[in-house]
Protein backbone atom coordinates (compact mmCIF):
# COMPACT_ATOMS: atom_id res chain seq x y z
CA UNK A 1 0.00 0.00 0.00
CA UNK A 2 1.24 3.57 -1.03
CA UNK A 3 1.43 6.56 1.29
CA UNK A 4 -1.45 7.90 -0.56
CA UNK A 5 -3.34 4.63 -0.22
CA UNK A 6 -3.00 4.51 3.49
CA UNK A 7 -4.03 8.04 3.88
CA UNK A 8 -6.96 7.89 1.79
CA UNK A 9 -8.25 4.44 3.64
CA UNK A 10 -7.44 5.96 6.91
CA UNK A 11 -9.60 8.98 6.29
CA UNK A 12 -11.89 6.76 4.80
CA UNK A 13 -12.22 5.36 8.16
CA UNK A 14 -12.33 8.63 10.04
CA UNK A 15 -15.11 9.15 7.68
CA UNK A 16 -17.20 6.61 8.69
CA UNK A 17 -16.22 7.72 12.77
CA UNK A 18 -17.35 11.05 12.58
CA UNK A 19 -20.69 10.39 11.59
CA UNK A 20 -21.05 6.85 13.76
CA UNK A 21 -23.89 5.95 15.76
CA UNK A 22 -22.85 2.36 16.85
CA UNK A 23 -22.82 2.37 20.48
CA UNK A 24 -24.31 5.27 22.80
CA UNK A 25 -21.54 7.38 23.19
CA UNK A 26 -22.67 9.08 20.07
CA UNK A 27 -25.55 10.71 22.16
CA UNK A 28 -23.00 12.90 24.39
CA UNK A 29 -20.27 13.26 21.95
CA UNK A 30 -19.60 16.76 20.15
CA UNK A 31 -17.24 15.25 18.08
CA UNK A 32 -15.58 12.02 17.41
CA UNK A 33 -12.39 11.62 17.57
CA UNK A 34 -10.74 9.29 14.73
CA UNK A 35 -7.05 9.96 15.93
CA UNK A 36 -4.32 11.44 13.59
CA UNK A 37 -0.54 11.30 12.80
CA UNK A 38 2.28 10.20 10.16
CA UNK A 39 -0.05 7.15 7.90
CA UNK A 40 3.65 5.93 7.30
CA UNK A 41 4.56 5.99 10.94
CA UNK A 42 5.93 2.52 12.62
CA UNK A 43 4.65 3.03 16.03
CA UNK A 44 0.59 3.68 16.96
CA UNK A 45 -0.16 5.18 20.54
CA UNK A 46 -3.62 3.69 21.68
CA UNK A 47 -5.34 5.55 24.38
CA UNK A 48 -8.51 4.73 26.09
CA UNK A 49 -11.07 7.39 24.84
CA UNK A 50 -11.50 11.02 24.49
CA UNK A 51 -11.47 13.44 26.89
CA UNK A 52 -13.46 17.20 27.59
CA UNK A 53 -10.83 18.74 24.82
CA UNK A 54 -10.78 16.18 22.70
CA UNK A 55 -14.73 16.05 22.40
CA UNK A 56 -14.29 19.55 21.44
CA UNK A 57 -11.53 19.36 19.45
CA UNK A 58 -11.79 16.48 17.77
CA UNK A 59 -8.68 15.56 17.78
CA UNK A 60 -6.62 13.13 20.08
CA UNK A 61 -4.68 13.93 23.35
CA UNK A 62 -4.89 17.99 22.83
CA UNK A 63 -5.75 18.58 27.24
CA UNK A 64 -2.82 18.22 29.43
CA UNK A 65 -2.59 14.13 29.28
CA UNK A 66 -1.48 14.44 25.60
CA UNK A 67 0.62 17.46 27.19
CA UNK A 68 2.81 14.99 29.05
CA UNK A 69 2.23 12.23 26.28
CA UNK A 70 4.15 14.90 24.17
CA UNK A 71 7.20 15.34 26.79
CA UNK A 72 7.31 11.36 26.96
CA UNK A 73 8.00 11.48 23.18
CA UNK A 74 9.92 14.04 23.27
CA UNK A 75 12.11 12.24 26.31
CA UNK A 76 13.50 9.84 23.32
CA UNK A 77 13.12 12.58 20.61
CA UNK A 78 10.27 11.67 18.40
CA UNK A 79 6.87 14.13 18.38
CA UNK A 80 3.53 13.54 18.21
CA UNK A 81 4.01 13.89 14.33
CA UNK A 82 6.08 10.79 14.52
CA UNK A 83 3.42 8.55 15.53
CA UNK A 84 -0.03 8.09 14.97
CA UNK A 85 -2.87 8.36 17.98
CA UNK A 86 -5.65 6.78 18.61
CA UNK A 87 -8.10 5.40 21.15
CA UNK A 88 -9.87 1.99 21.82
CA UNK A 89 -12.90 4.34 21.97
CA UNK A 90 -13.48 7.40 19.33
CA UNK A 91 -16.24 9.09 21.53
CA UNK A 92 -16.34 10.84 24.45
CA UNK A 93 -17.14 8.41 27.78
CA UNK A 94 -19.50 10.98 29.14
CA UNK A 95 -17.56 12.63 32.63
CA UNK A 96 -14.87 10.59 31.74
CA UNK A 97 -16.04 7.38 32.77
CA UNK A 98 -14.42 4.14 31.52
CA UNK A 99 -15.37 3.10 28.49
CA UNK A 100 -17.97 -0.01 28.86
CA UNK A 101 -17.16 -2.95 27.32
CA UNK A 102 -20.16 -3.12 24.88
CA UNK A 103 -19.06 0.04 23.93
CA UNK A 104 -15.38 -1.03 23.36
CA UNK A 105 -16.88 -3.97 21.30
CA UNK A 106 -18.38 -1.50 18.95
CA UNK A 107 -15.75 0.52 17.75
CA UNK A 108 -13.55 -2.32 17.90
CA UNK A 109 -13.67 -2.72 14.20
CA UNK A 110 -12.73 1.03 13.48
CA UNK A 111 -9.23 0.43 15.44
CA UNK A 112 -8.90 -3.19 13.71
CA UNK A 113 -8.93 -1.49 10.17
CA UNK A 114 -6.51 1.03 11.24
CA UNK A 115 -3.89 -0.90 12.53
CA UNK A 116 -4.55 -3.36 9.21
CA UNK A 117 -4.11 -0.12 7.38
CA UNK A 118 -1.37 1.50 9.10
CA UNK A 119 0.57 -2.04 9.73
CA UNK A 120 3.03 -0.81 12.43
CA UNK A 121 5.77 -2.72 14.21
CA UNK A 122 4.40 -1.42 17.26
CA UNK A 123 1.78 -0.78 19.43
CA UNK A 124 1.96 1.31 22.36
CA UNK A 125 -0.96 0.79 24.51
CA UNK A 126 -1.81 3.79 27.34
CA UNK A 127 -3.76 2.86 30.29
CA UNK A 128 -5.73 -0.29 31.10
CA UNK A 129 -8.38 -0.68 28.93
CA UNK A 130 -6.01 -0.26 25.70
CA UNK A 131 -3.88 -2.74 27.33
CA UNK A 132 -6.94 -5.08 28.23
CA UNK A 133 -7.74 -4.89 24.32
CA UNK A 134 -3.69 -6.00 23.24
CA UNK A 135 -3.13 -7.97 26.41
CA UNK A 136 -5.92 -9.29 27.89
CA UNK A 137 -6.12 -10.50 31.74
CA UNK A 138 -2.93 -8.51 32.32
CA UNK A 139 -2.36 -6.46 34.67
CA UNK A 140 -1.56 -2.65 33.93
CA UNK A 141 1.05 -2.60 37.30
CA UNK A 142 2.93 -5.90 36.04
CA UNK A 143 1.93 -5.25 32.22
CA UNK A 144 3.50 -1.51 31.94
CA UNK A 145 6.80 -1.67 30.16
CA UNK A 146 6.75 -5.14 28.64
CA UNK A 147 6.02 -6.53 25.41
CA UNK A 148 3.84 -9.00 23.73
CA UNK A 149 3.08 -10.46 19.73
CA UNK A 150 0.08 -8.77 19.04
CA UNK A 151 -2.82 -11.27 18.39
CA UNK A 152 -3.51 -10.29 14.52
CA UNK A 153 -7.13 -10.45 15.38
CA UNK A 154 -6.58 -6.87 16.40
CA UNK A 155 -5.83 -5.77 13.40
CA UNK A 156 -1.83 -5.26 14.06
CA UNK A 157 -0.26 -8.06 11.87
CA UNK A 158 3.23 -9.20 12.73
CA UNK A 159 3.56 -6.38 15.28
CA UNK A 160 4.76 -6.17 19.00
CA UNK A 161 2.84 -4.61 21.68
CA UNK A 162 4.33 -2.22 24.44
CA UNK A 163 1.86 -1.70 27.22
CA UNK A 164 2.52 2.18 28.68
CA UNK A 165 0.01 3.72 31.98
CA UNK A 166 -2.34 6.27 30.92
CA UNK A 167 -0.71 9.63 30.90
CA UNK A 168 -3.70 10.85 32.89
CA UNK A 169 -2.30 8.44 35.70
CA UNK A 170 0.61 9.32 35.29
CA UNK A 171 -0.41 13.21 35.98
CA UNK A 172 -2.04 11.95 39.22
CA UNK A 173 0.55 10.19 40.60
CA UNK A 174 4.38 11.07 40.67
CA UNK A 175 5.31 8.03 40.72
CA UNK A 176 3.58 6.60 37.90
CA UNK A 177 4.92 9.68 35.56
CA UNK A 178 8.47 8.75 36.76
CA UNK A 179 7.83 5.10 35.36
CA UNK A 180 6.40 6.48 32.29
CA UNK A 181 9.55 8.13 31.80
CA UNK A 182 11.54 4.91 32.13
CA UNK A 183 8.99 2.86 29.71
CA UNK A 184 9.01 5.62 26.98
CA UNK A 185 12.70 5.17 26.94
CA UNK A 186 12.34 1.29 26.40
CA UNK A 187 10.80 2.55 22.77
CA UNK A 188 13.74 3.00 20.82
CA UNK A 189 14.82 -0.70 21.87
CA UNK A 190 11.15 -2.34 21.78
CA UNK A 191 11.58 -1.05 17.88
CA UNK A 192 14.65 -1.89 17.10
CA UNK A 193 13.66 -5.76 18.37
CA UNK A 194 10.31 -5.45 16.67
CA UNK A 195 11.77 -4.48 12.89
CA UNK A 196 13.66 -8.06 13.33
CA UNK A 197 11.02 -9.99 14.71
CA UNK A 198 8.88 -8.97 12.17
CA UNK A 199 11.31 -9.39 9.51
CA UNK A 200 12.24 -12.90 10.47
CA UNK A 201 8.28 -13.52 10.28
CA UNK A 202 8.00 -12.43 7.13
CA UNK A 203 10.90 -14.13 5.57
CA UNK A 204 9.81 -17.33 7.00
CA UNK A 205 6.41 -16.64 5.77
CA UNK A 206 7.85 -15.85 2.20
CA UNK A 207 9.76 -19.38 2.42
CA UNK A 208 6.39 -21.04 3.38
CA UNK A 209 7.20 -22.06 6.94
CA UNK A 210 5.37 -21.21 10.13
CA UNK A 211 6.15 -17.55 11.01
CA UNK A 212 7.44 -17.42 15.34
CA UNK A 213 5.59 -13.88 14.95
CA UNK A 214 2.60 -14.21 13.87
CA UNK A 215 0.40 -16.00 17.17
CA UNK A 216 -2.88 -17.79 15.54
CA UNK A 217 -4.50 -16.45 18.45
CA UNK A 218 -4.70 -14.78 22.16
CA UNK A 219 -4.27 -18.50 23.69
CA UNK A 220 -0.74 -19.06 22.00
CA UNK A 221 0.15 -15.61 22.12
CA UNK A 222 3.35 -15.58 24.60
CA UNK A 223 3.52 -14.16 27.88
CA UNK A 224 4.61 -10.38 27.89
CA UNK A 225 8.28 -10.35 27.51
CA UNK A 226 10.46 -7.88 30.22
CA UNK A 227 12.50 -5.33 28.46
CA UNK A 228 15.81 -4.31 29.58
CA UNK A 229 16.29 -0.12 30.38
CA UNK A 230 19.73 -0.85 29.90
CA UNK A 231 19.15 -2.37 26.34
CA UNK A 232 17.57 0.79 25.66
CA UNK A 233 19.52 2.26 22.09
CA UNK A 234 19.69 5.33 20.48
CA UNK A 235 16.27 6.02 18.25
CA UNK A 236 15.61 5.39 15.00
CA UNK A 237 13.41 6.72 12.26
CA UNK A 238 10.25 5.48 12.03
CA UNK A 239 9.70 5.58 8.44
CA UNK A 240 11.81 4.99 5.53
CA UNK A 241 12.35 8.81 5.50
CA UNK A 242 14.91 9.48 8.51
CA UNK A 243 12.75 12.28 10.05
CA UNK A 244 13.00 11.11 13.68
CA UNK A 245 16.37 12.76 15.68
CA UNK A 246 18.21 10.82 17.92
CA UNK A 247 16.92 9.57 21.12
CA UNK A 248 17.97 11.66 24.02
CA UNK A 249 19.77 9.84 27.36
CA UNK A 250 17.15 7.51 28.59
CA UNK A 251 19.45 7.40 32.27
CA UNK A 252 18.04 8.07 35.44
CA UNK A 253 19.79 10.82 35.43
CA UNK A 254 17.89 12.51 32.56
CA UNK A 255 14.72 11.83 34.32
CA UNK A 256 12.51 14.52 35.64
CA UNK A 257 12.79 14.59 39.02
CA UNK A 258 10.45 17.24 39.70
CA UNK A 259 6.10 17.00 39.95
CA UNK A 260 4.34 18.77 37.13
CA UNK A 261 3.94 22.11 37.20
CA UNK A 262 0.18 23.08 38.34
CA UNK A 263 -0.74 24.03 35.06
CA UNK A 264 0.18 20.45 33.95
CA UNK A 265 -2.48 18.36 36.14
CA UNK A 266 -5.19 16.96 34.73
CA UNK A 267 -7.14 14.12 33.18
CA UNK A 268 -7.69 15.61 30.16
S1 LIG B 1 -17.50 5.19 20.40
FE1 LIG B 1 -17.06 4.17 18.43
S2 LIG B 1 -18.81 2.77 18.11
FE2 LIG B 1 -19.44 4.27 19.69
S3 LIG B 1 -20.49 5.89 18.52
FE3 LIG B 1 -18.33 6.52 18.77
S4 LIG B 1 -17.30 5.80 16.87
FE4 LIG B 1 -19.28 4.71 17.03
Amino acid sequence: MTDAERRAALEEIAGEVRVCTRCRLHETRTKAVPGEGDPSTEVVFVGEGPGMNEDREGRPFVGRAGGLLVNLLGHIGWSREDVFITNIVKCRPPGNRDPEPDEIAACAPYLERQLATLDPSVVVTLGRHSMGRFMPGMRISQAHGTTRVADPATGARDATVFAMYHPAAALRTPGIERESYEDVALIPTVLTDARARRAEARRVSRAGGVAPIAASGSAETPDAEPVSADAAPQAEPLTADPIVPAAQPTSAAALPDTEPAADQLSLF
